[in-house]
């Protein structure tokens, strides 16, 4: 592997601008490479989503150098309200050394815009309405660039790198060119949401709905291990939705959209959560989880994000992984570019994946086993009518469920969790 050669366009490619793509474009170009980001859509557009992050994905924000004051547009939370059994619970996120103590609500409309306007501002080049069909390789299966359809009349084009970062979300293009499949026996989540107008758009927590029942056959309504949220956007709008994991048996054999509908039906008239109010469809898309592509290098390709299976499988956040992730890539980078041998860059490269492991690999093999547990009903209705009037377990459970501990010098329950993802077998 070389640095930019002649006919080379750029020093590294990365595929897709959303919050993998555009976090690891702006530390690349902060670092003075040659970056070229390869984008389907066209900004600013809108992507399915909660659009909620907890402290964690807050904590990447400030790392990435984004202002996140209310007075920058961001509506802040102070931690999660969680509803089930008959119980409404507000518990606010921890105040560790690793997060800051707040969440954060931005529609992706705009936060996605705003992260690529960062790269762009230190220095990535964005070429949009490009969508990338695959990876070109030379005849060691090494890459050396990726092809694709440009603009409205799909002109075919090619660009040329010795590193692509395939930030291309859950459909995964890139990576399933070479030959990177999903991991089948890894969990999935599925996910929809909508938007309506109601009087619950001003919250200061983010709220979780843990008992989702399907009431299609009215005389044996099932419990899904899964939950829904309901999150205000301070605009006069709140953004709802569910996600179900692929451990449920009601997964792949449910009408998310009708599930949602009926959840809906039954929350208060005056939440204003009614088809009268809705703003706009539901979306819906997988949610790739637990590491579910890997290896996460291989031959001059990086996977970042959904498309190495980034997301949270405790509680189907992916905005901040997508960027946690993306910092460690683009450092492994970095550092590779800056050697002089083939064979020492690619020894750093191939730390990007063991860096990764030792971040977030116990985590989710830990979560891995818990969408196996909680897929038994019966476990499920127990956790919550056991579980949720127990306020300080409750406070342990957020942690978890979250990533919110701190690895080094936390409290007892920190190094409980810490424990546990050092103990977590892989399933
Ligand atoms: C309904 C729903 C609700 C969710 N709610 C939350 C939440 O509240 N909080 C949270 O943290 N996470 C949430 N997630 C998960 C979160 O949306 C993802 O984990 C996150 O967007 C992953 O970021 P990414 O950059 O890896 O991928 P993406 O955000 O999917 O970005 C991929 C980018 O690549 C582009 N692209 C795709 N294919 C190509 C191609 N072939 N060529 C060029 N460009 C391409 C896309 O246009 C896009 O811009 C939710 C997901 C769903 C489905």
């Amino acid at each position: 592997m070389s640095r930019k050669q002649p006919g080379d366009d750029a020093e590294v490619i990365v595929v897709g601008a959303g919050p993998a793509g555009s976090a690891a474009a702006t530390y690349l170009a902060k670092a003075g490479l040659d970056v070229l980001v390869l984008e389907k859509t066209v900004f600013p557009r809108e992507k399915v989503c909660g659009d909620g992050l907890t402290p964690r994905g807050v904590k990447q924000l400030i790392d990435l150098g984004i202002d996140t004051r209310p007075q920058a547009g961001w509506l802040h939370n102070k931690g999660l309200r969680v509803v089930g059994g008959g119980i409404t619970l507000e518990l606010d996120w921890p105040d560790l050394a690793s997060f800051p103590p707040y969440g954060l609500v931005r529609p992706r409309q705009d936060f996605d815009e705003l992260l690529a306007n960062n790269a762009k501002a230190h220095g990535a080049r964005i070429i949009e309405h490009t969508t990338i069909t695959g990876a070109i390789t030379d005849k060691t299966g090494r890459i050396v660039g990726v092809e694709g359809k440009q603009g409205p009349d799909k002109t075919p084009v090619t660009y040329k790198a010795p590193l692509v970062l395939a930030c291309d979300g859950v459909s995964a293009r890139t990576a399933l060119s070479v030959g990177l499949d999903k991991i089948e026996s890894r969990p999935m989540g599925v996910a929809v949401r909508r938007y309506y107008t109601s009087v619950r758009t001003k919250d200061d927590y983010l709220e979780s709905h843990l008992e989702l029942w399907d009431r299609s056959d009215p005389a044996n309504p099932v419990l899904l291990p899964g939950y829904g949220w309901i999150f205000g956007m301070g605009d006069g709008t709140v953004n709802v939705g569910l996600g179900i994991l692929s451990t449920s048996k009601a997964y792949g054999t449910t009408d998310y959209r009708q599930l949602l509908r009926s959840w809906l039906d039954h929350t208060p008239e005056e939440w204003e959560l009614r088809e009268e109010h809705a703003a706009g469809k539901i979306g819906g898309a997988a949610l790739p989880m637990g590491f579910n592509r890997t290896p996460h290098y291989r031959n001059g390709l990086l996977l970042v994000g959904d498309a190495g299976g980034m997301v949270n499988p405790f509680n189907g956040e992916g905005i901040g992984y997508a960027m946690e992730s993306a910092r460690i890539a683009a450092e492994h980078v970095i550092h590779a570019l800056s050697r002089t041998t083939a064979d020492s860059r690619e020894r750093a490269l191939h730390g990007y994946p063991v860096a990764l492991q030792e971040s977030l690999g116990g985590y989710y093999r830990l979560g891995n086993l818990f969408t196996k547990i909680i897929a038994n009903p019966a476990i499920m209705r127990n956790a919550t009518k056991h579980g949720l009037p127990r306020k300080r377990l409750m406070q342990f459970v957020l942690k978890l469920l979250a990533g919110l501990y701190d690895k080094r010098d936390g409290d007892f329950d920190d190094r409980v969790i810490a424990t546990l993802t050092r103990l977590a077998p892989s399933v």
